[in-house]
């Protein structure tokens, strides 16, 4: 035995290993556990959708268990060997053993050359055990299990390939980055933990670009999407949400497997959005437009970027405890590394981050749960984004549950299994977050549903606006028509335009504009304009040029991220700010900055002030103004 088992860095080792066994043990029990009595069985909610509860039939269902389950005891086996493999290189001291073996071969580590060398010699000896007992569990994975269930289509051949491409490069990069590593201790001494922050997170950055364009290629196919009815729809997204610039490839995962996915990788110029050619298969072309409509949202919500920046700040706090470690002489010698002392200390700190890291690896479960409730947060802030780029969060859901499905993923796991381990939201979760972001209380506390607006409920608004804004004339068809007219030069054809369905029944409506959106209602006018003489038209003319001009003025204070509010119309008092405020959540979410609006002396315009709405201008037009009354105009903005 050459390490000192009452050390406080050994006890660290040996109790973290061991929580992080009984940790996982325990959860992964539980989880078998929750197959045991609720593998056949079918949520409630999923029970409610038909496309769900056909799919999830009995077969499914013990066959996601059967996976599940086979998974289970493979992992149980290799955790067990993995442990104990793990436990005894330390105990026995095979890390100060292979580390005097290598400087009897290139001598202690005193130049770049020779701590380059020996760096690399212990890194790549070191790793050989844990490789040589990992090798037949992801063979038994990779030709036995995965082929039992019907997802591997992986051949020999392949495997040896990419196992050699992966080592070849797996030792370039190692090389590379022990050699900066070695400069950096060697000649910074005290001061290379700062370089070595900056020098990983430019590598990070770096990799965002090399990876998609020189690495991801060595092992897949990537190719444009084939054109046809999923490429329109996938289009129409892109176009709606203003993905410029970016890449679109179907990736050949089915030569290895026929799990399905899609992801989103890389920012600026080498954006790219991948989706594997087994998703191809198995959605709708409306389904895959939906998927991919939730990674452009991870795209738009910059769910990437900010990861990376969050690193940052920790890459240098890392490192920086990493060199006051590596400077700890009673690591080394905790762990066998009996002849490393103050005056040598500096020579090896490569050594000292193995051993950091070793202990780290050894605690780091008890902080694995915290990335995972980020993610899951994303992933729902991607699902909202997808859903609302598709105008429904039906297609959506549908191919989740045909992923769920194909990838046979457990229904029902067990929620602190989920809090622990899942790094999305399960099946259930998200479907019901889709369903009900879907629907909100109103003032009420009714549940109300938001969809897109639908052409044929013109004459509902209309029911309603029309005692409020008509001229005086007796002819009840010009009033409406006049009042059609308004209404149509405030609607534009995008996917802006909104109505709220209160128990089951047309509510309230809102259109919304970008700077560049135009009006299409001079064609419905020229044909609808014909049943009317010409002096009641010039009414209609006369309040088409008031709202022109308005919206230019509005227009001329806009960006191409902000967007108009064009018309709203309530047939019920009361539901106005909570969907107001409902619907400028959405238009945040979609990446929106402002949300501008002008209204008149008509109107009740102080709501907007008493509301967070800054008033950006307040003029006479002249046209509507009388002798002793000014008709005044207004225009708000507020930030989203
Ligand atoms: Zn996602």
């Amino acid at each position: 035995m050459s390490v000192n088992l009452t050390n406080p860095f050994v006890l660290i080792f040996l109790c973290g290993t061991a929580a992080t066994f009984l940790i996982n043990h325990f959860l992964e029990f539980i989880d078998f556990r929750s197959r045991v009595k609720n593998g056949g069985r079918i949520p409630d909610l999923l029970q409610k959708i038909p496309l769900a509860a056909e799919t999830f039939d009995t077969e499914k269902l013990k066959n996601i268990s059967a996976y599940e389950d086979a998974k289970y005891f493979k992992w149980c086996i290799s955790s067990v060997l993995t442990t104990i493999l793990d436990l005894a290189l330390v105990i026995f001291g095979f890390y100060p053993f292979v580390f005097n073996f290598i400087c009897g071969l290139t001598g202690f580590p005193s130049t770049i050359g020779n701590s380059f060398f020996s760096f690399l010699l212990f890194t790549f000896i070191t790793f050989i055990p844990s490789f040589i007992l990992a090798l037949p569990f992801s063979l038994y994975d990779e030709f036995v299990l995965e082929k039992k269930f019907g997802f591997s289509n992986m051949t020999w051949k392949l495997w040896i390939i990419d196992t050699i491409k992966s080592m070849i490069l797996g030792l370039i990069l190692m090389s590379l980055l022990t050699f900066i590593a070695a400069v950096a201790f060697v000649k910074f001494a005290t001061s290379w933990w700062f370089i070595l922050a900056a020098i990983l997170i430019a590598f990070t950055f770096i990799m965002q670009v090399v990876y998609p364009k020189f690495i991801a290629p060595l092992f897949n196919k990537f190719s444009p999407l084939e054109d046809g009815e999923a490429k329109e729809k996938i289009m129409s997204i892109l176009d709606k949400v203003g993905f410029k610039n970016g890449g679109l490839f179907v990736m050949d995962a089915s030569k290895r497997s026929g799990h399905s996915n899609a992801y989103f990788s890389g920012f600026g110029k080498t954006k790219r959005i991948v989706l594997y050619d087994t998703l191809l298969k198995s959605l709708t072309p409306d389904e895959l437009a939906a998927v991919l409509g939730h990674e452009l949202g991870h795209f738009k919500l910059h769910h990437i970027t900010k990861r990376l920046f969050v690193m940052i700040p920790m890459e240098f706090l890392v490192t920086y405890l990493l060199y006051k470690m590596a400077h700890l002489t009673g690591l080394y010698n905790a762990f066998g590394f009996t002849n490393i002392t103050h005056q040598n200390v500096a020579s090896v700190q490569f050594i000292g981050i193995f051993l950091a890291s070793l202990l780290w690896s050894a605690v780091s479960e008890i902080v694995s749960p915290l990335s995972n409730i980020f993610s899951r947060k994303q992933e729902y802030q991607a699902d909202a984004f997808g859903a609302q780029a598709c105008g429904t969060p039906d297609h959506l859901i549908t191919g989740l549950i045909k992923l769920n499905s194909e990838n046979l993923s457990e229904l029902i796991p067990p929620k602190l299994y989920v809090f622990w381990n899942y790094s999305h939201p399960t099946l259930v979760e998200r479907i019901e977050k889709l369903k009900s972001r879907n629907s909100f209380a109103g003032d009420s506390g009714d549940i109300n549903t938001i969809r897109p607006f639908e052409m044929k409920n013109i004459p509902l608004i209309l029911d309603v606006v029309v005692p409020m804004w008509s001229p005086p004339v007796e002819d009840m068809s010009f009033r409406r028509f006049y009042v059609e007219h308004i209404v149509r030069n405030n609607f534009f054809e995008n996917d802006l335009n909104f109505e709220l369905i209160e128990n089951g029944s047309f509510c309230t409506s809102a259109f919304f504009a970008r700077k560049t959106d135009i009006c299409k209602a001079d064609e419905w006018y020229a044909l609808e304009s014909r049943k009317y003489p010409e002096n009641l038209l010039t009414s209609t003319k006369i309040g088409k040029a008031y709202i022109e001009l308005m919206d230019k003025k509005v227009r001329a204070y806009m960006n191409d991220d902000d967007i108009q509010l064009t018309l709203y119309v309530s047939r019920k008092k009361g539901c106005g700010s909570k969907l107001l405020n409902e619907l400028c959540d959405r238009l945040r979410n979609q990446g929106w900055k402002n949300l501008y609006l002008w209204t008149d002396c008509e109107c009740d315009w102080q709501w907007y002030t008493k509301h967070g709405y800054e008033l950006l201008s307040e003029d006479v037009y002249k046209p509507f103004s009388s002798e002793d009354e000014d008709y005044m105009t207004y225009i708000f903005r507020k930030k989203l």
